[in-house]
């Protein structure tokens, strides 16, 4: 069993908000977010449209100080394949893995993706939204 992560030594996650994805107005999927209201850590989970989850405290996935919860488009793709849930650093470079399980390397300016294929934007910047991609 590997180790249970804690955000902080008293953990008090909430739901916060959602953002939603939407291609041409409609909306395909979404990101919910939530909070620990200890420690501020925020946690996302990707959940594309038709494909129930049920996220609980345990299974929260770690984020790292220095990252931010972002979303890459990945511009070439349609539908689902256009976006994807991520952690992006202030700069450097993120391994990034495409639809077609190819690793590329993405280079990251102010947590956001710099290339011409991919474009990124931060969710927190788009709390209880609709973003059209
Ligand atoms: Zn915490």
């Amino acid at each position: 069993m590997g180790e249970i992560y804690k955000c902080c030594n008293n953990p008090q996650i909430t739901y916060l908000a959602a953002v939603n994805i939407n291609i041409s107005e409609k909306t395909i999927g979404s990101v919910d977010v939530w909070r620990c209201a200890f420690c501020k850590k925020s946690f996302c989970e990707e959940k594309q449209l038709g494909i129930e989850s049920i996220t609980d405290i345990v299974g929260m996935p770690r984020i790292e100080d220095d990252e931010k919860w972002a979303v890459i488009v990945s511009k070439t793709q349609k539908g689902k394949d256009k976006w994807k849930l991520s952690k992006l650093k202030k700069s450097g470079i993120i391994k990034f893995e495409t639809v077609d399980e190819k690793i590329i390397d993405l280079k990251m300016d102010d947590y956001k993706i710099v290339d011409d294929f991919h474009s990124s934007f931060l969710v927190e910047d788009y709390l209880n939204t609709s973003v059209e991609i």
